[in-house]
Parts: structure tokens; sequence; C-alpha cells
């Protein structure tokens, strides 16, 4: 945090050169290189009678509580002092829920399973790799604040500052979050891991879905019922589709605290037959159309070519646009004409 107070006074200028962290960042989601060693399993852990119950419940409130109030859940100059997220939606998926294992011909045979990532982390660990059966997904949904949305639907061009700045914190704040969170599970003597950071994460081009990584968070918040996917491929929530998606797998039975929607585009107008595109209008390269839907391709080489204009423009190494999440009805909540009636 202190570092992030004192940015004020030695405001990055060559950020190429300077910016080590998004550098850093950058290198671990495209090659799964760099992250910090995984916690090792305390397997000599003896409980002790104030130890809290690992249940569904604890996980929601910990995770809630937790993220609001973390020191580093915390904006940099010139936003100094802001949060980056706002309080999360937090899911859960059984480790044997068929659609997981489905993911493999919908993403790809390179997406894990629960049980493939995990029993990597047993092997590390030297114990047996625990049954599908004893696993969950743990999931949540980190919404940007109003401030970040209300900048990027300013903008019909390039991504915001505020909205940059939060790709990058907000980015090394989730690993650094969900770290925390396998970290206490495993001195607790309870395997856990989050794939994205380890050296099995890394994202390439596959031959049916293009850019991909093995791990996909925002398949997992679909799976454990935290919404559906837009039409700019975005994942709409009740929160709506401005935010960032993390999750991490635990040797732990929780079950499901919310209905999955059949529909994977429920919440989206154009999907559901109500007119709307507002973001294909919104994106600056018409990478978004009623025919084509998301063209990945496209939004891809955008995404990538703003690296060049965050560094000059902002200082800090970070790619980033948005510009469809933002200024539409999905942007903070499911579109009003798809939300349902209250019981
Ligand atoms: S802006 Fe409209 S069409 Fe686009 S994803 Fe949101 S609801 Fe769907
Ligand atoms: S994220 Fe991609 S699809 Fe969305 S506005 Fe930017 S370039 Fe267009």
């Amino acid at each position: 945090m202190g570092e992030r107070k004192k940015m004020k006074n030695r405001y990055r200028r060559f950020s190429f050169l300077s910016d080590i962290h998004g550098i850093k960042s950058s290198i671990g989601e495209m090659k799964g290189l760099g992250h910090p060693k995984q916690p090792p399993l305390n397997k000599n852990y003896t409980s002790r009678e104030d130890d809290p119950v690992l249940n569904e419940e604890w996980f929601v409130d910990t995770i809630k509580e937790n993220l609001v109030n973390h020191p580093d859940n915390i904006m940099e100059y010139p936003y100094y002092g802001e949060r980056i997220f706002e309080e999360p939606l937090v899911g859960f998926v059984r480790g044997d829920d068929s659609l997981l294992t489905e993911y493999k011909k919908i993403i790809g045979p390179h997406h894990f399973t629960p049980f493939e990532i995990m029993k990597w982390q047993a092997e590390k660990n030297n114990v047996p790799a625990p049954d599908a059966e004893d696993l969950s997904v743990v999931s949540f949904v980190m919404p940007l604040t109003r401030k970040t949305k209300n900048d990027n639907a300013g903008r019909d061009d390039w991504v915001s500052e505020r909205w940059a700045q939060t790709r990058l914190l907000g980015e090394l704040f989730s690993q650094k979050f969900v770290r925390e969170m396998v970290t206490y599970l495993m001195k607790r003597g309870i395997l856990a891991i989050a794939p994205d950071v380890t050296p099995m994460f890394n994202k390439k081009r596959y031959p049916v879905v293009g850019w991909a990584s093995p791990w996909s968070h925002r398949h997992m918040a679909y799976a454990a019922g935290l919404g559906s996917f837009g039409m700019h491929d975005l994942f709409i929530t009740d929160k709506g589709c401005a935010h960032r998606t993390a999750s991490f797998v635990v040797n732990l039975k929780l079950n499901p605290n919310r209905e999955r929607q059949d529909d994977i585009h429920a919440n989206c107008l154009h999907y559901q037959g109500i007119e709307c595109l507002k973001c294909a209008e919104r994106c600056p390269i018409d990478a978004i159309t009623a025919e084509d839907a998301h063209d990945k391709e496209r939004c891809m080489k955008r995404v990538e070519a703003s690296t060049k204009y965050c560094n000059k423009n902002y200082h800090i190494f970070i790619y980033g646009c948005g510009i469809c999440a933002t200024g539409t009805p999905c942007e903070f909540g499911i579109p009003k004409p798809l939300q349902k009636e209250g019981p």
C-alpha cells in the first residue's frame, strides 16, 4: 500500500522499463511464469476448538468481508484511496458437475477439470489426488466501481485511465487475494489451488476457440449460477458485466447456492429477442455485429494495441478496453426487461 501512496511523487515516465509489476503480470498471464511458489499443504494440522467451520456461509462471508476491506483493494495515483472492487458475488460448483467435463468439448480439450488441476497440487504435496466428487470450485465476481464504469462510459475510442488501472491492479490484487485464501486452506490441511497462478496456466491460440486459457473464471462463474454471457462475450450478472472474475478449487464438498440458468445468454437482451446491440454501437472497431456476435480475434488485436496507448498516456504497462462493457443496459445489472420478479 505504501508503494502506491508514494507513486504520486515518482509517477512512472517510462513504464516499459519501470512498471515491473505490470510486466510480471503480463508474462504470468501469457506464459504461466513468475508466479510465487504454491503454499505447502500442512499435513500435520490438528484442528482447534475455535476453528471456523468451512461451509458455504463461511466462504461467502469471508470473501465478501475480506475483499471489500482488503488494504490492497486500492487504486494508485491519481486515484489513490479509491477502491478497485465493490462487494463480490460468490457461488459454488461441485467438482463432479458434468458441465465442468463438458467444458472440454465446449471450450476445448485443454481446459482443466477441477480434478485435473487438483491432481497436480496433490502430487506436488505427495498426497493422493481427491476424487472429483470431493472437490468444489469457489467462484466470485468482483464488480468495478461506479466511477470506473462511468469513466469508461465517457470514452468512445480507447480505455479510460481508471479502467486501465483496475485492469492491472485488479489482476494483481485478485491473484494475491486468491492466494491468501488458498494459503489459509492449505495451512489448515485442506488441499486448495488457484489454477491461474500455477505454471500450468498460459494463454494460447486454440483451433476452435481462438485465444483461450486452460481455466476460464467466467465459465466457472456461469457454472456456479452467477450469471450468463452477452453479445460482447462478457459475463452479465446481478451487478452487471463490468467486473473481474476469480475462482479456486478446494477439497471440500460445497453446495451450489444459486440456480444456474439453462440458457447461456439468458441475461442478454439481443439474444432474448429484445432490441439492443448497444455493445456493438459502443465498440470503436465494429468487433461486435448482429450476424457474427463478438469477433474475438479482431477484439484481441485492438486490446493488444491499447498497451501502447496506456503506456503513453497513463504510464502503466497494461492493455485494456471494456468500451462495450459500459454505457450499455447490462453495465450495472441484468437489463430491466429480463429481471425476474421477486418472490
Ligand atoms: S448491450 Fe445489449 S446486446 Fe449487448 S450484451 Fe448487453 S444486453 Fe446484450
Ligand atoms: S473490448 Fe473488444 S469488442 Fe469490446 S469495445 Fe473493445 S474492441 Fe470492441
